[in-house]
């Protein structure tokens, strides 16, 4: 190697390590901020249940308690976050159980029960007779992967539709697919649809809170479970993701 490759070779490897400062801060920062919003929401959610601001009916509380417990969940998952962005192997460390991903997605609907009732949305499940196997991943992260693509499906769907989640085995994969009836994704903008921070006009018009994060980081994280993410979508007929990831 002559001096002039060494030389490109060094600043090849300067450019990295800014992009992976550049990644590291923006998930830690993002991560922070997350932390105190969702540590405002816990205590505003104690008070209604401690009856500081009256007393509930017994359905108010059963909706409460439901949030305060998504509430943990999220913060939970917010602290490993940070966690993992200040550890040097954040890119490489899966920890993979075997999950059931049925129970997983029942447990989340019931978890946006409260969004989607609020926005007039209907959710539907749908899966097959035959018992979907459970499949070897890393919990928190297909977690975080169908929470974004149910969340999305909700945030951008029309009210008094369906968002319908289906599951099915197709050989060794589990094929999970979330359709809803909302804005749709505009052809002019398929092609940056998965690019970090990137939001469409007619997202950012039905939903001004949004971070552009959450498909980027959903597809880094079912590639890294060996999976593929892809969607069909037109805005007459809203969106439909689809998630293959491998049961072993
Ligand atoms: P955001 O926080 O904006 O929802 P995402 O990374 O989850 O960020 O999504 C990126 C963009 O992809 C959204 O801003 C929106 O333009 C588009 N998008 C994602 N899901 C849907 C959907 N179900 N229907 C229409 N557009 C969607």
């Amino acid at each position: 190697m002559n001096e002039k490759e060494i030389e490109k070779l060094k600043e090849e490897n300067e450019g990295l390590k800014e992009a992976n400062t550049i990644r590291t801060n923006l998930v830690s920062t993002s991560a922070h901020q997350l932390r105190t919003a969702l540590s405002a929401f816990k205590w505003t959610l104690k008070m209604f249940l401690d009856k500081d601001f009256g007393d509930l009916s017994y359905e108010q509380e059963d909706y409460v308690k439901k949030l305060m417990n998504s509430n943990e969940r999220m913060i939970e998952l917010v602290n490993k976050l940070l966690i993992l962005s200040h550890s040097e192997e954040a890119s490489t460390s899966l920890n993979c159980t075997k999950v059931s991903i049925v129970d997983l997605l029942e447990e989340l609907i019931s978890e946006f029960y409260c969004e989607a009732k609020k926005k007039s949305v209907n959710i539907v499940i749908n899966t097959p007779k035959a018992k979907i196997p459970d499949i070897k991943c890393d919990q928190d992260m297909v977690r975080v992967i169908l929470e974004n693509l149910i969340e999305n499906a909700i945030k951008y769907s029309n009210s008094n539709t369906d968002v319908s989640v289906s599951i099915e085995q197709k050989d060794n994969n589990i094929e999970i697919s979330v359709h809803d009836n909302g804005i749709g994704i505009e052809d002019k903008d398929k092609d940056k649809i998965f690019h970090k921070l990137f939001r469409a006009n007619n997202a950012i018009m039905k939903d001004s809170n949004g971070s552009g994060l959450g498909l980027f980081t959903t597809k880094d994280m079912v590639e890294r479970h060996n999976g593929k993410i892809w969607f069909e979508s037109n805005p007459e007929d809203g969106t439909a993701f689809h998630v293959i990831l491998p049961v072993s």
